[in-house]
Formats: C-alpha cells, structure tokens, sequence
C-alpha cells in the first residue's frame, strides 16, 4: 500500500525492498518536497510535462539528489524542466527508425545476427533524455502475452538470430515469473546462444537485483547484463553490492554512459565514473553521443566534446576503463574516432556507418559552447542520410538529397 510522503525514508523497515520502492515512487511535486527544495521552474515543467513523458523518481534515487541545487547531476537526469518544453531541432522521437526495423511489435532486427526485444515500457525511474521516449510510460506500448509471443515466434522463425537483448523499458520491472516465462522460452530456440539483459535498475533501484532473481538467471546462462550509469553520484554501497551479486551469479555486467550536458561532460567526470565502475569489476563498454531527441537539446554536446573527453582518457587511465564513444544511426552504431568521423560541415557532423553509408548527424555547437578538438571542415557529398529537421530548426542546413523524407 502507498504510504504517505512523510514515511518514505531510508529507515522505513520496507526501504530495501524493491517492489516497496516501486509502489511508493514520487510521482508529484509535494512527494518530491520531502527531498529536495524544487525550484519553480521544475514545479512548472513536472506539471506541464506530464502530457509529454512520463515522470517519476525511486526513494532511493531521489536521496541521492542535492537538495539545494538544481545542477546536481543525479537531479537533472531524473526532474523535468522547462527546457524540455523549448524550441529543438526535431519533433523526431524515433531517430534511429527503430520503428521501421520493428517486423513485430516492440522487436528491433536491424543488424542481422541481433535482435532488441522491447518486452516492457515501464522504468523504474524516466530518465528525460530517454532514446525511447517515443514509447517508453506509453501505455500502448505495454506488451499483452500474445505480442510477446509474436516476437518470440519470429525470433524462433529466424535462425540468423544468435543475440537477443531484453530491453524496454526496463526488463527487471518485471517480477521472476514474468522473467521466466520469457527467459525459458528464448532458451528453447536452438539458435539462441546469447540473452542479454538492458536495465538501469543496479543504478535506480539496486534492490531489484535479489538473490532470488540471480538464481533464476544462473538458469539460463549464458546471460549478460549491461547497465547505465552515468555519474560517480550512481556509485552507492547499494549499486556495488547489487552488481557483486550479479557477479557472484556468474552474471558479466558492461555499462553504457550517456553523454550529458552538465552532468558528465568533463574529462574529469568520466575518469572518476569509469574508474569506479571498474573498482566495482563493471566494464566500461559505450559512451554515447546522446541521440537527437525532441526535448533534450539542452541535454547534448558537440560531438568535439566527446572526442576531446575520449583523448584525455588514453593514457591516463587503464585501458579497460575506457569505453568506446559512439553514436547509434539507423544504420548501426558508429565509433566516434577519426577513422569514422569526417569532419564538421557547419551544424552537422559527417561520419561513415560501418556499411559505408555516409550519415550527417545534426550537432550544433550551443552559443558560446567551446570546441576543445577541432574537426575538418568539410562539405556534405550529395548522397548522405540524416535525420530529418522540424521545419523551423535554427539549422545551418546543406541541401542532403540522400536524406530520409520528414514525416
Ligand atoms: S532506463 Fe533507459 S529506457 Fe528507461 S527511461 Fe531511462 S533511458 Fe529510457
């Protein structure tokens, strides 16, 4: 039962119980209240970003907030603000067509051998620069038991598929027999070899991963687990033990980090992070460019920036602590080094897929926004794919006759 704001601190007896956690999330601006001093733009964009994405926030994560600061990294992932509601260069929620890639509802088969399996569209917790905005809280989203074997009969349909990764949504929202029931049927299909699991909860709710859950996955092995953490704030006694009993099943556990602006857009910062991560046995696997999302523009950097952080980790740091930079296109991801990248033309960054498509990443550098690395100057050739614009963007737009139609 939802207990009254007031109850909701770390020594509740239920505060270690995840699905306590779930059921007594702060979903309003009193609750929030009780844990930080919101200022009144936040008050403002909590209500009027309601119609837009969904929001809420875990007892345990919002601990970890600055109570006084509204740049505290961990706040500005998880509170809205009024830059969500401002002016972007794209209406686009779906950059990376996964749509288009979806034969079935919620299944991505857009490299050959791989597919992501969107099972849920609930988190724990909304992060606002969300790639899958375009679905995630979406209640038509949600996935019935007959969608869910719709995409298990393709998957079992298409022996190419070696390497599934159970995403969302957050796949640990569900409880263990919802798990198992999936988790058997996947290991039933011979050509199954690899099921990975895409979750944030060792970051937002660590008391999701229970012993009971390590068991059910020690099952179905080979299972592996990339995580999300983005700041060295996330690093918690609770995260590290969460992922140890991970480890302890047997369970190798990566991390894919978002770029962000002002919360881990410093050298320094992402150091700090990859270096814990590894204390933690965490292997740092992708950094990524943070994807041209409606709404998340004050969110993103140049992609210079990206690069500079990349080159002041070489070297400085153990070789395993350092991810790859990349940036996910409709035509897979690609490494944001000079191999690939080939240069700036104006507000787009220019880069060749691993198929040799040529792709135009709209990144303009905010006003005043240093460039620490400074790119070619290039012209884009006439056959190059990018995302399309919302009609009024401030853009600094060549013509791109390869691009994909708007709409
Ligand atoms: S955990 Fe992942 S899917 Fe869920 S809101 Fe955050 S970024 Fe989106």
């Amino acid at each position: 039962m939802d207990e009254s704001s007031a109850d909701i601190t770390p020594e509740h007896p239920q505060w270690a119980e995840w699905r306590w956690q779930m059921q007594n999330r702060i979903h309003s601006v009193e609750a929030l209240e009780e844990w930080i001093e919101p200022t009144a733009g936040e008050r403002e964009a909590i209500e009027k970003t309601s119609d837009v994405f969904r929001w809420n926030v875990t007892p345990y994560y919002a601990q970890l907030m600055d109570a006084h600061d509204a740049s505290c990294p961990i706040r500005r992932q998880v509170v809205p603000t009024m830059d969500e509601l401002g002016d972007d260069i794209v209406a686009e929620l779906d950059p990376l067509d996964e749509t288009g890639h979806s034969p079935v509802k919620n299944l991505i088969h857009n490299y050959e051998d791989r597919v992501a399996f969107c099972v849920t569209a609930e988190c724990a917790i909304y992060c606002r620069y969300c790639l899958r905005k375009r679905m995630v809280g979406d209640a038509n989203f949600f996935m019935r038991t007959d969608e869910h074997q719709a995409a298990l009969d393709y998957i079992a349909e298409h022996d190419e598929i070696r390497d599934v990764l159970l995403t969302g949504g957050d796949p640990l929202t569900f409880n263990e027999d919802n798990l198992e029931w999936l988790l058997s049927r996947l290991r039933a299909i011979d050509h199954v070899e690899l099921i990975r699991f895409g979750s944030r909860m060792p970051v937002k709710l660590p008391y999701r991963i229970t012993d009971e859950l390590c068991e059910l996955l020690e099952r179905y092995h080979p299972i592996w687990v990339n995580t999300h953490f983005n700041h060295p704030k996330e690093l918690t006694d609770e995260a590290a033990a969460a992922i140890d009993r991970l480890k302890q099943a047997g369970v190798p556990v990566g991390n894919q980090t978002v770029l962000l602006r002002g919360i881990n857009d410093d050298p320094e910062t992402m150091k700090a992070l990859n270096e814990g991560l590894v204390r933690m046995r965490v292997r740092p696997y992708y950094l990524y460019q943070a994807q041209v999302i409606g709404g998340t523009q004050h969110l993103r950097v140049p992609i210079e920036v990206g690069m500079h952080i990349m080159r002041r980790l070489r070297g400085r740091t153990s070789g395993f602590a350092i991810p790859t930079y990349v940036l996910d296109t409709p035509h897979g991801k690609v490494p944001l080094n000079r191999s690939y990248v080939k240069g700036r033309a104006g507000d787009y960054v220019l880069m060749e897929t691993y198929d040799g498509t040529l792709w135009a990443e709209p990144n303009p550098v905010p006003d005043g926004h240093p460039l620490p690395v400074q790119l070619p100057s290039v012209s884009l050739p006439d056959e190059v794919d990018t995302i399309p614009l919302d009609e009024g963007a401030n853009v600094n737009r060549p013509e791109v006759s390869g691009a994909r139609a708007a709409g």
